[in-house]
């Protein structure tokens, strides 16, 4: 193995990556020959084995003759190019403000801040998310409403009334699973999220995904499937799979909102939601 891939690999271990790999390939041999893919949380799947290579051992990392990991070789670098390495040690990402922010409640005042698109502006509140910050099950919707804009809460208005219906038919109370967006700022007039506002929201997400870490995860409507999973598939398409989330079991239903504009689609969102309670039982996926 030669120095740029050993390095890469250590570099994947540390980050806890190191078993993610794209869909449909055999290892991280290709994810280091397109290392850009690799790198997008919504493109990648965890191997259900673990590790990475083809037999899905772990990489073999240098080891000193007292077995602790060696420290990689500095690379020479083509002339005129100058790195900076990061303050915070070897791992590229430590540097990263949302990685300093340990908990759930720490993301909080710093979404409320956030302006890094323009809804931050048009808001009056911004909506984070709430409920069990252990929980088993997070559910994801696309973007706060008028009166979760007026609140501050997910999840409140009709829409809302609705998902809590939805989670007590699968045994859940609301309080008992945490409820969030794509978007924590609500679009004005209820329009669909652009897509550099949910490049530069989605993010939270992910922190937030990575700090509760579920046991099964609810996407409801196609813009919080998209977002996760880095799909553009239809909702036909996305509904009746257990999809991966970073390894997490992900599945796709309707938006509660959809389901008040055509409640034949109840029908097909009890059957999703019962695999996700499945799931969550430890019973599959
Ligand atoms: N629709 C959503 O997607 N999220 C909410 O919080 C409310 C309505």
């Amino acid at each position: 193995m030669d120095e740029r891939r050993a390095r890469y690999l250590r570099q994947l271990q540390e980050l806890g990556e190191a078993d993610l790999v794209l869909p449909g390939e055999q290892g991280a041999e290709r994810g280091l020959q397109d290392s850009s893919r690799t790198a997008s949380p919504s493109v990648v799947t965890r191997r259900e084995s673990g590790g990475v290579g083809r037999a899905g051992a772990p990489a073999a990392q240098a080891r000193t003759a007292q077995g602790v990991p060696a420290k990689p070789k500095p690379v020479p670098l083509p002339a005129g190019v100058v790195a900076e390495a990061p303050t915070g040690g070897d791992d590229l990402f430590a540097a990263d403000p949302l990685r300093q922010l340990a908990t759930i409640d720490a993301l909080v005042p710093v979404i409320d801040a956030c302006r890094k698109c323009g809804l931050g502006s048009s808001r009056l509140h911004s909506v984070p998310g709430e409920g069990d910050r252990r929980a088993g099950l997070v559910v994801v919707g696309e973007a706060p409403g008028a009166t979760e804009d007026e609140t501050g809460r997910p999840f409140v208005g009709r829409a809302g009334k609705l998902l809590d219906d939805i989670l007590a038919a699968i045994g859940f109370r609301r309080e008992a699973v945490f409820i969030c967006n794509v978007l924590k700022c609500r679009p004005p007039g209820n329009r669909d999220p652009e897509p550099l506002e949910v490049a530069a929201c989605s993010p939270y997400l992910h922190r937030q995904l990575e700090l509760i870490g579920p046991r099964v995860i609810l996407a409801m409507g196609r813009p919080a499937a998209h977002a996760l999973l880095g799909v553009n598939a239809s909702l036909g398409e996305l509904r009746g799979k257990v999809h991966r989330y970073r390894g997490i079991p992900l599945i796709v239903t309707y938006h509660p909102a959809a389901l008040l504009r055509n409640p034949h689609w109840k029908r097909p969102t009890w059957d999703d939601v019962r695999i996700a309670r499945r799931i969550y039982d430890g019973d599959g996926a």
